[in-house]
């Protein structure tokens, strides 16, 4: 096997075990060959931990999937069009003797512009500062003693736009410093790590984790008080009859509770915090925050539903109740991603709200998402679908 394969495993597996690295099946990695011809990548759809020898990733040619970001036939086209083209040609990128059709990540063009082992992950610790109104700056001062210092990318579509702006930004950091860059905040998106080694993108990952973590507020560790059975049962019914309603659709609802989730139901700030969507992951996983329901009514509920779907947006799949616990809408496949992706919003929303205010995507950059092809094809992927 090649090295850099080997080490594709490695930092995957690695990271991908790791649950407070990975929530929604988000993340990923590339390693490039040491001729700097190829680079292996995850393939879209497989979480991390699963990657093997045999599966869960791709080998693309290194020029090729560069020339992606640089084709001006590719950037005067039409957004849609761009974005389905993009993918295209990272299949086509391609050289390896995979027969299935998995394709690429949707961010290998990105990682073609960065060191050799790239650990790309959307983890609640660096999310706390990415969605934070002065997130910027507290890290800029965390991090002031890293030489070269870390970068930090302003938000950007994803896809295309988003690869096109980290090559000039790279370009930029290397005229600069001399090097690449190891450490990269995505704003409202995620960590980018890179390094010229697996074990030393492995270390840089929890070395950054853990500073970004020792300014964090974390849910204490007590065990919730129960609440009763029949509370629950009448709270579940409620969001059923709630959610079929509202959406026209039928769904199993599903109940969770733990001390994040009774911590945070105590917040007073908690209806306040629940406003906007942090990230792409949260609005294509649990299309946007949970809604926050005072007392459980079944018609008002609805209708708050039906005013997202009138208003162009999706209606929400999970329901933090006050006093109760979060329920989420859907198959026993996805209610499980929607409860995590819940539990790191709340943790990420938290603590920017403590920082001094939330970031969240706007109406243009939610459009944006909602219409893009190719996180369509992932979550396709993530609910078993094939
Ligand atoms: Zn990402």
């Amino acid at each position: 096997m090649d090295q850099a394969l080997a080490d594709l495993i490695k930092i995957s597996r690695a990271t991908g075990v790791d649950p407070t690295l990975v929530q929604g099946g988000g993340g990923n990695t590339s390693v490039k060959t040491a001729d700097g011809r190829y680079m292996y990548i995850k393939a879209s759809g497989t979480a991390l931990k699963d990657m093997s020898a045999r599966k869960g990733w791709r080998r693309m040619r290194l020029d090729l999937a560069r020339s992606v970001v640089k084709d001006k036939s590719i950037a005067q086209m039409e957004t849609q069009k761009r974005e389905l083209a993009v993918v295209d040609r990272l299949l086509l990128a391609c050289d390896d003797n995979v027969k299935t059709d998995a394709r690429p990540s949707v961010e290998a063009h990105l990682h073609a512009w960065l060191d050799k082992c790239v650990i790309h992950l959307h983890p609640s610790a660096a999310g706390a500062f990415a969605n934070a109104k002065k997130g910027r700056a507290k890290l800029e001062r965390l991090f002031k003693a890293e030489d070269p210092p870390l970068l930090w990318v302003p938000y950007t579509d994803p896809g295309y736009m988003l690869a096109k702006r980290i090559a000039r930004l790279v370009e930029g950091y290397q005229s600069q410093f001399g090097k690449r860059p190891g450490i990269l905040f995505l704003e409202k998106h995620g960590l980018f790590i890179t390094a010229k080694t697996a074990g030393g993108a492995l270390r840089l990952v929890r070395k950054v984790i853990g500073r970004c973590n020792s300014k964090l507020k974390q849910p204490k560790k007590v065990k919730p008080k129960p609440i009763g059975r029949r509370k629950i049962d009448e709270a579940k019914a409620c969001i059923e009859q709630a959610y079929s309603q509202g959406t026209g659709e039928q769904a199993k609802i599903w109940y969770y509770y733990n001390n994040a989730i009774e911590q945070f139901l105590h917040n007073r700030d908690a209806k306040k915090m629940l406003v906007g969507s942090l990230t792409p992951d949260e609005l294509v996983y649990a299309n946007g925050p949970a809604m926050w329901v005072d007392k459980c009514d079944a018609q008002s509920i609805a209708k708050r539903l039906r005013n997202q779907i009138d208003s162009g947006g999706k209606p929400a799949v999970a329901f933090l109740v006050k006093g109760v616990g979060l329920f989420a809408a859907g198959t026993r496949k996805i209610a499980p991603t929607v409860r995590d992706i819940v539990l790191y919003s709340i943790f990420i929303r938290t603590n920017a709200h403590r920082m001094g205010g939330i970031l969240t995507l706007n109406k243009r950059q939610e459009d944006f998402i909602n219409n893009w092809e190719a996180e369509a094809f992932r979550k396709k992927l993530a609910s078993g679908a094939s």
